[in-house]
């Protein structure tokens, strides 16, 4: 399996029938996440990915082994969150039956690429704590007096 580490693009000629699975080092930095207020805490993370394709249908699993930053919800400092959310998407080529399932996302395959970018942006949103706190007992922005 072929896959671009920069745009999180998998290439589909790359691709056999039934389970393709790879790892991949991402330079956390490189890569446009475009989520408000989270950035990586790490410079590289490892994203292990399984698309498994059945006919016209592409099922992509996994998960990445990153830290990214959000603001406590206290005193705004960048807190680290590990991705714990697992990564899931699925994909049809098959342009009739992507307006019968909202949750299946239609590739065009003769693009080449399916972009995974945004199955692996919904696992870091996803992972943001509820409330994230710097430390327990974090005890917001202090104001001079
Ligand atoms: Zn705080």
């Amino acid at each position: 399996m072929k896959f671009n580490s920069v745009d999180c693009t998998v290439q589909t000629s790359s691709l056999k029938n039934g389970v393709n699975s790879g790892i991949y080092t991402l330079i956390l930095n490189d890569i446009d996440w475009n989520i408000d207020n989270v950035k990586p805490v790490d410079t590289e993370g490892t994203l292990t990915i399984f698309v498994e394709v059945n006919g016209d249908n592409i099922i992509c699993s996994g998960s990445l082994d990153a830290v990214f930053s959000f603001p406590c919800a206290r005193c705004l400092k960048l807190t680290p969150f590990e991705v714990l959310e697992e990564i899931y998407r699925e994909y049809t080529v098959n342009e009739s039956s992507s307006f019968t399932d909202a949750n299946i996302e239609y590739v065009e395959i003769k693009h080449g690429v399916i972009p995974i970018i945004n199955a692996i942006r919904e696992a870091i949103i996803l992972s943001i704590p509820g409330k994230p706190l710097c430390s327990p007992d974090c005890k917001g922005i202090h104001y001079i007096t």
